[in-house]
């Protein structure tokens, strides 16, 4: 660290965002343009360098974050973009989505706020792309082995790009028209822009990783034929089957899962469509379910012209403060956190009968009703204490002329049927059973992220990217993996 002292004399600044007014006129991100780089490295210099960093172990990719920490304090961005992308394939996606479990578990943030971790991380990632460090890496030699990706989501991008680079030939398959997953169709536009997905993908390409869009395997192509043509399968394809909300009304028109009306907004800002079909302009819109996704609704129909928006959480607000009985350093704690899209939802008081961040906490949700031609127009609901008993003399009906379900994921889909063809086994819960080196009980098939390890985070994807591509490569090569696995199937969120 350039000054010792920098914790104590500097406060936390974070990336400032946008006024609320301007940026609900737009799809850009958040943040003001260019206000983080003149800050960055005051605020890296308040990394206290501690001896045991609790941060990299609460980093799901082990992130060497005191590290480049200290070379971004120095403003060597060179060095500091290396030591990232030492651990991270796509930190300027991290940098922008992740909820950073490592500021939770941070020394500083012990008794005053972490140091903006995530931030530096944007920045250094960013920084390398501007100053032409990041360029594509394409490997020395062919090994001359084959492996077929399906999904094209963080996981299935991370595990081709490792498994390019150690000299396998390497096709990713992709459902959809575009490669991405949640990244491309799911996550909005103001929170990540896809230019930073397309670069990376142009990357990868140069690497000499091959895109092979529009293709379902199980539909378009057989499992079993991709299986004989390649020498090993990385089954990466998420855990997209949502969950359903079984009360009465559920039928009526204009009730929709979030993956159905999200994706569409997507879509706008791909230049596919003029509006979205499912728009909320002008409509009173509600949001089953406190989730992120949840949040990416309530930011998008605000951005669309909703009349109102409003988003019901059947948790108890939680306290701003971390308990630190039930929830000790340097765990993630569940603290109220107010998201841009709350900001905003808040701040141009377009909830009727909300919180000032338009959600309406311990609210379960008992029925809808519609109007004569079959359209939902009411949302009734019930207060409900802890253990989800509704309370009595609560009940009351709110408008809504849209509703989004986002009540989270069960697993992968199976519609396709290429858990079928494979004959892959499930875990009970319904995703893909793999042992400790990321193999089902199909040789030659490996899966990994949100398809096995159930609905997560971007983070957790990167990292089950590379260390089944470190699984993999150790199978095709049959000698100690050249690739870092980070971790291993069996780790589950220390903190997140
Ligand atoms: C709306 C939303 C917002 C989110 N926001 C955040 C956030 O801000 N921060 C964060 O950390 N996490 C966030 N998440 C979670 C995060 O996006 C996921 O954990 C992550 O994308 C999982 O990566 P994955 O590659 O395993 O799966 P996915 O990203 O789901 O990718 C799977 C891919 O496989 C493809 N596919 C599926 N079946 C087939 C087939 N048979 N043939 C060919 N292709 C197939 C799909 O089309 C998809 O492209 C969000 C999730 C959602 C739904
Ligand atoms: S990837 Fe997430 S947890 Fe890891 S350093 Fe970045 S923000 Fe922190």
């Amino acid at each position: 660290m350039a000054d010792p002292k920098g914790f104590m004399t500097t406060p936390r600044q974070d990336w400032p965002r946008r006024p609320v007014e301007e940026r609900v006129r737009d799809w850009d991100e958040v943040y003001v343009p260019g206000a983080l780089l003149p800050i960055v490295s005051s605020q890296a210099d308040r990394c206290m360098d501690c001896g045991i960093p609790f941060c990299h172990d609460a980093c799901p990719l082990g992130n060497l974050i005191p590290e480049w920490n200290d070379l971004v304090s120095r403003e060597d961005w060179r060095a500091a973009a290396d030591r990232l992308h030492a651990t991270n394939n796509f930190p300027e996606f991290t940098g922008r989505l992740c909820p950073a479990p490592c500021e939770a578990g941070c020394v500083l943030a012990i008794n005053q706020p972490a140091v903006t971790i995530k931030n530096v991380e944007c920045a250094v990632a960013d920084r390398s792309w501007e100053l032409g460090f990041t360029t594509p890496r394409p490997p020395d030699r062919l090994s001359g082995r084959t492996v077929a990706v399906i999904g094209s989501g963080p996981t299935g991008l991370a595990a081709a790009q490792q498994l390019t680079r150690a000299g396998h030939t390497v096709a990713v398959y992709e459902k959809d028209d575009r490669v991405g997953g949640l990244l491309r169709y799911g996550i909005p536009e103001f929170k990540m822009e896809k230019r930073h997905l397309q670069r990376r993908i142009e990357q990868m390409r140069a690497e000499g990783t091959k895109f092979r869009t529009s293709t379902v395997v199980g539909r378009d192509i057989g499992a079993a034929e991709l299986r004989s043509r390649y020498d090993a399968v990385v089954i990466a394809t998420g855990a997209t089957a949502w969950r359903e909300l079984e009360v009465p009304g559920r039928k009526l028109d204009g009730i929709h899962q979030a993956m159905e009306y999200l994706p569409l907004a997507n879509r706008v800002c791909e230049g596919d469509l003029e509006t979205s079909p499912l728009s909320a302009a002008g409509k009173h819109v509600v949001i089953v379910g406190g989730g992120d996704t949840g949040a990416d609704c309530l930011g998008t129909a605000v951005r669309e012209g909703a009349a109102s928006v409003t988003q019901l959480d059947i948790y108890a607000k939680p306290d701003d403060e971390r308990d630190e009985d039930a929830e000790p350093w340097p765990t993630y704690p569940k603290i109220y956190r107010l998201s841009a899209a709350h900001e905003e939802a808040g701040q141009l008081r377009t909830a009727p009968s909300a919180d000032a961040d338009a959600r309406l906490f311990a609210a379960s949700t008992l029925r809808f009703t519609g109007d004569r031609s079959g359209h939902v127009r009411y949302l009734h609901l019930v207060e409900v204490d802890s253990n989800r008993r509704p309370l009595p003399g609560t009940g009351r009906a709110i408008p809504a002329d849209l509703v989004l379900l986002a009540l989270g994921f069960s697993g992968p889909d199976r519609r396709d049927g290429l858990i079928d063809q494979l004959g892959l086994e499930l875990e009970p819960r319904g995703t893909i059973a793999r042992d400790a080196d990321f193999a089902t009980n199909v040789p030659g098939v490996f899966a990994a992220g949100d398809a096995a390890r159930g609905q997560s985070l971007i983070v957790w994807a990167i990292a089950e990217g590379r260390a089944v591509a470190a699984a993999v490569d150790r199978r095709l090569t049959g000698g100690t993996s050249r690739l870092p696995a980070p971790i291993s199937p069996y780790d589950r969120p220390m903190t997140v």
